[in-house]
């Protein structure tokens, strides 16, 4: 098949992308050194959080606000489609408070919430201890955001994949791009090996490997990586009905039990592998929040690698080179900015005027000047 548009990397931003371009009409053909859903967003606890991750930039708060509904939307489309429930459940958020100086913090996020119109409730701690009882009654106080939601990250990418190759997209797993072919300031394809494919546009949605591809404009440590280690276990009956932030970490409850507990932040190149230090660091922050977790056997643990960029935000859009676009970069939400990277790749493919959300996600910003 002659693709359209090369995507490269399977990750949850691949498979959107494809997914959203193969309804528009495109031939795409997504390229996966491994498999889909090899890396980061297999690794993720699935929170759609952006009131608690981004409450301070108003411009972050909107852009996640936005791509969380879109999940509900994606959500529906795909169960009603293939019958499949990715596990999207607006559970609403809880953030704990350990110290008076912490709930002076909550008091100022949900003032700067509150200004942009979403809902937010203070809790004494005689109130937390009636929503979520398993919570430490050592916490002071809390805040909860009903808005925020939930999604299970494997579920949805199979899902999302699934879409993609029922409208036509093509998926072949094992494939290294070694580069991106340019020519006369324009991307021809990529290298694959020996093999040369040809396609009118790419778009790299390697995650954190992104910059690391020989012929794109950027430095190759633009993007980098950041890992994070992962706690799973099991709790009858599920021990908390919200996702619960504290003490630097958080704990998500699944409606059958599954505790997600995350998580560290470590800049250690593409280091892989879990660390005592790691394990101890996510083991303290999710028995702070729920003591009774230290009697929980812990039945899994894992690490990936975020991709980070130099302001926290992603990088998604056109470059200077033409018909090569980045989808990368989206650090600790790229399952929350999915849905919406695949809206503004396809407006940018259709030429369509960029919004001043798109501009301010613009890899422009980052490009190295053409030489
Ligand atoms: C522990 C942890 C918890 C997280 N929790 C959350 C959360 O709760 N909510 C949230 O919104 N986000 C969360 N994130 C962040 C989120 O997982 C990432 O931002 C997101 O998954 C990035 O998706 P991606 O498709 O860009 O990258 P990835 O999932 O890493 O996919 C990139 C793909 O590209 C492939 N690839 C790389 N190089 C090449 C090449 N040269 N040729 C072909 N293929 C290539 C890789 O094999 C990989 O499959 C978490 C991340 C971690 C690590």
């Amino acid at each position: 098949m002659h693709a359209d548009v090369i995507v490269i990397g399977g990750g949850l931003m691949g498979c959107s992308i494809a997914y959203r371009l193969a309804k528009d009409g495109a031939r795409v053909l997504v390229l996966e050194r491994s498999i889909p859903g090899a890396e980061a967003s297999s690794a993720a606890a699935g929170i759609l959080g952006p009131t608690v991750e981004s409450f301070g930039d108003a411009l972050a708060l909107q852009l996640g606000r936005r791509s969380r509904e879109l999940h509900a939307e994606l959500a529906d489309e795909l169960d009603e489609l293939f019958g499949v429930d990715v596990g999207f459940r607006r559970c609403g958020v809880v953030k704990l408070a350990f110290s008076d100086e912490e709930l002076a913090e909550l008091d100022g996020q949900a003032s700067s919430l509150e200004l942009h119109g979403i809902r937010c409730d203070r809790w004494s701690s005689e109130d937390l201890r009636h929503e979520e009882p398993a919570a430490n009654p050592e916490a002071l106080g809390a805040l909860s955001i009903s808005e925020d939601a939930q999604v299970e990250p494997k579920k949805l990418l199979s899902a999302v994949a699934l879409g993609a190759e029922r409208e036509g997209a093509s998926f072949r797993s094992g494939s290294t791009v070694r580069a991106v072919n340019v020519e006369g300031g324009r991307a021809r394809g990529v290298q694959l090996g020996d093999e040369v494919l040809e396609a009118e546009r790419v778009v790299v949605a390697a995650g954190s490997w992104t910059t690391l591809i020989p012929g794109l404009p950027f430095d190759s440590e633009t993007i980098y990586p950041v890992r994070g280690q992962m706690i799973a276990t099991h709790t009858r009956p599920p021990i908390f009905r919200r996702i619960v932030f504290g003490a630097g970490g958080y704990v998500v409850t699944r409606p059958d039990g599954r505790v997600l507990c995350g998580s560290t932040t470590e800049r250690v190149g593409f280091e892989r592998g879990i660390t005592f230090g790691g394990m101890a660091d996510v083991i303290g922050k999710a028995t702070r929040i729920a003591p009774a977790l230290a009697s929980a056997a812990i039945e899994e643990h894992w690490s990936s690698f975020r991709p980070g960029t130099p302001d926290g935000l992603p990088l998604v859009g056109e470059t200077r080179i033409e018909g090569l676009l980045l989808a990368s970069g989206h650090y600790r939400n790229g399952i929350l900015l999915a849905p919406l990277t695949a809206e503004l790749v396809s407006d940018a493919m259709a030429g369509n005027p960029l919004s001043r959300e798109a501009q301010a996600l613009s890899p422009h910003r980052f490009e190295e000047p053409a030489r």
